[in-house]
């Protein structure tokens, strides 16, 4: 499947500014969205079309990537696209890594996730991130692993609140409870109101009477925590799966934290990774090469058959479909790709010496022969 230029998606130049590649999708994404056309499979097509579109184009790196390599370079960075709308709403910036926290669509849409500090709501925590180690066998099908964290977590004896149980809060005096102080100067353009946050309660609006004694009135303390971690199949070194609210607790009741869990990827003894291809050495005789053979060698689910064909040569490829990495946002899997190499070996006893002598004689063994199609003999000629 050929994909459309980035460009042409949004209708702008190859040499257009960010503003606008900004301003043009901003057009696209409000024409398609799916709000405006319910139901239209075509409209939603384009919808995540103009989004892949300007998430590479409107990161500089992504960018550059794909002026020099089109879209297999961005293929390169890990970003493969959006698979569905909600990909586009919900995960933006989740599985694909690099795109860091934000999506573009609170920005345009009004999002949920921006995170204000709201008065009375404490301050809020801050993300956790840790690196989860994986082997290729469990990127393959995905995995559920358990992780132990170490995090702030809402304390037990305050119950977050940060106040020595039934004393409570006072409101504070500096502020009025406002959280912010409001400063009006007078210059000749007017009146002018100045809000900046109340340093005495951190813009809280109110400040403990007696500090919980368990977290010294923070509302939070240090903890071990277990969590599950659900990882798609088709993963890769870099990329991140978000999970929301599982950071470090928020001060005094605040918004907790994210956890962002960084994939790394385990070194294989056998297999060496190529996007979701996995590349295999296989090491064969001469006899197996020139007979064939049934061999049996490791895949990531297992072992399996491989039937080597009469006459197979050193450095072709076998290709065992399926065998590979599940796609990480499409169905289907990349294969196991088996390079042969034909063993030659060092020592050899005299009788084996006498055998091959002989066969030395043979037309066949000779690589100037009708089977090979005379390599360079006729450069002499
Ligand atoms: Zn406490
Ligand atoms: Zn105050």
């Amino acid at each position: 499947m050929t994909k459309k230029d980035y460009y042409e998606i949004l209708g702008v130049s190859r040499n257009a500014s960010g503003d606008e590649i900004k301003s043009a999708y901003r057009k696209l994404a409000m024409k398609y969205h799916p709000d405006r056309n319910p139901g239209n499979k075509d409209a939603e097509e384009s919808f995540k079309e103009c989004a892949e579109a300007y998430e590479v184009l409107s990161d500089s790196q992504k960018r550059q990537r794909y002026d020099q390599f089109g879209h297999q370079g961005v293929n390169q960075t890990g970003f493969t696209g959006f698979d569905n709308i909600n990909d586009i709403f919900s995960h933006f910036g989740d599985i694909f890594g690099g795109f860091g926290g934000g999506s573009i669509f609170d920005e345009f849409f009004g999002g949920s996730s921006s995170r204000r500090r709201g008065r009375s709501q404490g301050i809020p925590g801050s993300d956790l991130k840790i690196s989860l180690k994986l082997s290729y066998e469990e990127i393959a099908d995905g995995v559920e692993k358990t992780v132990k964290i170490k995090k702030q977590k809402s304390c037990s004896a305050c119950g977050g609140t940060g106040a020595k149980s039934g004393s409570g809060y006072v409101t504070c005096s500096v502020c009025n409870g406002q959280g912010e102080i409001k400063q009006v100067s007078r210059s000749i353009f007017g009146q002018f109101v100045n809000v900046s946050e109340c340093h005495n309660c951190n813009g809280e609006g109110k400040i403990i009477r007696d500090k919980c004694p368990n977290c010294g009135g923070e509302g939070r303390e240090r903890s071990e925590e277990t969590v599950n971690v659900k990882v798609p199949p088709g993963v890769s070194e870099g990329q991140y799966i978000p999970m929301k609210g599982k950071g470090n607790a928020g001060i005094r009741g605040g918004h907790a934290g994210d956890l962002l869990i960084f994939i790394e990827e385990e070194k294989h003894k056998y297999f060496i990774r190529d996007n979701d291809d996995i590349i295999f050495n296989l090491n064969i005789s001469i006899i197996d090469a020139i007979l064939g053979a049934d061999v049996v060698v490791p895949t990531l689910s297992g072992k399996s058959k491989l039937k080597i064909e009469p006459g197979t040569q050193s450095g072709s490829i076998l290709r065992m479909r399926d065998k590979g990495i599940r796609h990480l946002n499409s169905s289907g899997r990349g294969d196991q790709l088996v390079r042969i190499h034909v063993f030659i070996p060092k020592k050899i006893s005299a009788k084996e010496k006498n055998l091959l002598k002989e066969l030395n004689k043979s037309e066949n063994f000779n690589p100037e022969s009708k089977d090979a199609k005379g390599f360079f003999k006729s450069m002499f000629e």
